[in-house]
């Protein structure tokens, strides 16, 4: 049999690392392999982020073995006889038992039974990540034609139920379409539809829906697959929404060049422009954030002032951004559409940011004016124009804050 060159890829320490634990293998009678992802970016030369490894036999026992011995520090998920270990090179190896899948019902999560290698492979979503190099002799074992997809470019279904069982899947398969460049073969791309036209993938709940999206935004040409999912009517089913509007599409075209890997603003773009359906929903866990730039719009516009078009004084600046979290800044820089507007966002954040003030309800005390709800009212009309005027003493602030009292009695006719 070929020996699996690719391997010869994979730093060092992780080729010891999955050495030791091969030998483990032996000792304890196990088989054990390389799957999925890693195999299919070994084959194509990309970098290699985490590797699965499959064992036929028991992966808690095998990771207590490897604790014992080398002192590795396994984190444990029982229910699904995985367990995870951080090599802090850059690199977590997953360690699972090989199994079968049983779907209850569309679109819910399977029924899992401890299996074969073959049975561990079958259950992926497409052949070119249901390859296998063998730990003992690194062969490659390629049992569905991975290899051959992966020379084509070709994302091809295991089976034809694969997208009824798991719709999340599409998603996937127009993920690695964009990430390399690949295409689904005819009848994938068939039945990727007819999932989409039974209605599959609105059965998935909220949760894995997000959890879909965060990977398809740590992609670095997610509007590409937004376009797509909309093209296979994907976006529709997953969110029942309308489509993404094309100012949409220049938020998150500026987002994915501004700041790739970024998950929270395109979600922030998608949780502003596109109304309807079930987008609050899905980004739920999004929803404090989202609404730190619903008030600050609303305070943007209560301002009644053009904000974006021209270049703003530091008194204004503060009155606008002032509180407005640096996230939130950032999604604003970043989403900008007039080099006026950009300029205000870095001119607030680098001359009004951090500016020291010396005075506070105390001194309005001091002043004489009775405690009440004016007081934060004339604290910020003067904390306003100590920024304008970059009044950095104590004293000049006072002298401000004195002037404004004065200002504010007389505007109530005292
Ligand atoms: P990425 O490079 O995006 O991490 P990956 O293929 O390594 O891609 P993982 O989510 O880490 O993706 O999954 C590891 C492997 O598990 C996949 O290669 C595939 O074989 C299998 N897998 C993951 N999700 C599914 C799914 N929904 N259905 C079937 N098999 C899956």
């Amino acid at each position: 049999m070929e020996q699996f060159k690719a391997m010869n890829s994979m730093p060092g320490a992780v080729r010891d690392i999955v050495y030791r634990i091969n030998e483990r293998c032996i000792n304890l009678g196990y088989k054990a392999y390389i799957v999925g992802g890693a195999v299919r970016d070994m084959l194509l030369g990309v970098g290699l982020l985490d590797i699965d490894v499959t064992v036929v036999g028991d992966a808690l026992r095998l990771a207590d073995d490897l604790e014992h011995l080398f002192g590795y520090r396994f984190i444990a998920h029982p229910s699904f006889k995985t367990v995870t270990l951080n090599t802090g090179l850059n690199c977590r190896i997953d360690i699972a038992t090989a199994r079968r899948e049983v779907y209850p019902k569309p679109a819910a999560l399977p029924e899992v039974f401890p299996s074969g290698l073959y049975d561990d492979l079958f259950r992926r979503d497409f052949t070119i990540n249901a390859m296998a190099v063998s730990l003992e002799g690194y062969h490659l074992i390629d049992p569905f034609g991975g290899k051959n997809d992966l020379q084509s470019g070709t994302i091809r279904v295991m089976h034809n139920k694969s997208f009824v069982d798991d719709p999340t899947r599409i998603l996937r398969g127009i993920r690695f379409e964009t990430r390399y460049g690949f295409e689904m073969d005819n009848k994938t791309e068939e039945l990727a539809k007819a999932s989409v036209e039974l209605g599959y993938p609105g059965m998935l709940s909220a949760e894995r829906i997000c959890a879909e999206m965060e990977h398809v935004f740590r992609e670095p040409r997610y509007t590409a697959i937004l376009r797509r999912m909309e093209g296979l009517g994907l976006w529709k089913a997953l969110f029942g929404a309308g489509k993404i509007p094309p100012s949409v599409y220049r938020k998150l075209q500026k987002i994915q060049k501004g700041c790739p890997g970024n998950v929270k603003f395109p979600i922030l773009a998608l949780l502003e422009g596109v109304h309807g359906g079930k987008v609050v929903e899905v980004f739920i866990a999004y929803k404090t954030l989202y609404r730190k730039l619903c008030e600050y719009s609303a305070r943007e516009k209560a301002l009644r002032f053009p904000v974006r078009d021209k270049m703003m004084e530091r008194g204004m600046l503060y009155r606008l951004f002032n509180g407005v979290e640096k996230e939130i800044l950032e999604y604003l820089y970043w989403t900008a559409y007039t080099w006026q507007y950009k300029n205000n966002i870095i001119k607030y954040m680098q001359e009004v940011t951090g500016f020291n003030f010396h005075i506070g309800g105390g001194d309005l005390i001091s002043l004489g004016v009775k405690p009440g709800p004016r007081y934060n009212d004339l604290l910020q009309r003067a904390r306003q124009e100590i920024v304008e005027r970059g009044a950095t003493d104590r004293s000049e602030q006072m002298d401000i804050l004195k002037s404004v009292v004065t200002k504010g009695e007389e505007d109530l006719g005292n």
